[in-house]
């Protein structure tokens, strides 16, 4: 789309998710409108965000009145009271806002979200969770998930490939995965060929489908 990497982002709510948002965009360099109903709230983050306002957000008045439709881009960060996401989002939307992001506590919370016109739905704590557990259950040690499938995975090499190079130990042709890189201990990151071979102890970045992956991180279990 055609909005600027660099605009200025409207933050509403500033509980735990939205005040971690709203310090990250402005280490980031973005300018940051803070938006909460709490006063005390507004006080505390007054010197850390660049701009703090108390505002009832689910007041289409009281947002026009902070120049909410300036802005391009919304983070709506009030999850807890649903009945006041749905709301806020809903005046974003008819202040036509381009892009959206509101934070969903449920699925069905989420699935409102959309309906209204929310451009982004996120879920912080059900994709921590399952982050978590994925982290915890096998040998990963940081992933991204791109699309429903593709996923692109920070690992210790299983022993199964150690010693060979990635041809003879048919990492693509019996594993169905790519490995992208390899580091060394004390060693930079380097670009993993065919003729790469892997040592016990190298941290490697595979990319493939999730199950493929899945399976490959877990190879020496
Ligand atoms: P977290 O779980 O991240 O702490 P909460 O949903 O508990 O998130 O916090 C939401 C924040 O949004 C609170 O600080 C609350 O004061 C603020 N908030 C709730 N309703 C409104 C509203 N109508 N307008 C502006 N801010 C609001």
């Amino acid at each position: 789309s055609s909005i600027r990497h660099d605009a200025p982002v409207l933050l509403i709510g500033l509980g735990r998710f939205g005040a971690a948002a709203a310090a990250e965009l402005d280490l980031l360099g973005r300018e940051v409108l803070a938006v909460d109903s709490s006063a005390a709230l507004v006080q505390e983050w007054a010197d850390q965000v660049t701009h703090t306002v108390q505002a009832d957000a689910t007041q289409l008045d009281a947002l026009r009145q902070i120049g909410a439709e300036e802005f391009q881009i919304a983070i709506v960060a009030v999850g807890s009271q649903i009945e006041a996401s749905v709301l806020i989002t809903a005046n974003l939307v008819e202040l036509g806002v381009a892009q959206i992001w509101s934070k969903a506590v449920s699925p069905s919370h989420g699935k409102i979200l959309s309906r209204i016109g929310a451009h982004h739905v996120i879920y912080p704590e059900a994709e921590a969770g399952e982050r978590i557990a994925r982290l915890v259950s096998g040998r990963m040690l940081d992933f991204i998930q791109f699309d429903d499938d593709f996923v692109l995975v920070k690992m210790h090499a299983p022993r199964a490939i150690c010693g060979k190079t990635l041809t003879d130990s048919g990492v693509r042709t019996v594993h169905k995965v790519t490995v992208v890189g390899i580091k060394r201990p004390g060693e930079p990151f380097t670009h993993a060929t065919e003729e790469t071979v892997v040592h016990e102890g190298d941290i490697i970045v595979v990319s493939g489908g999730e199950a493929d992956v899945q399976k490959f991180a877990s190879l020496d279990d």
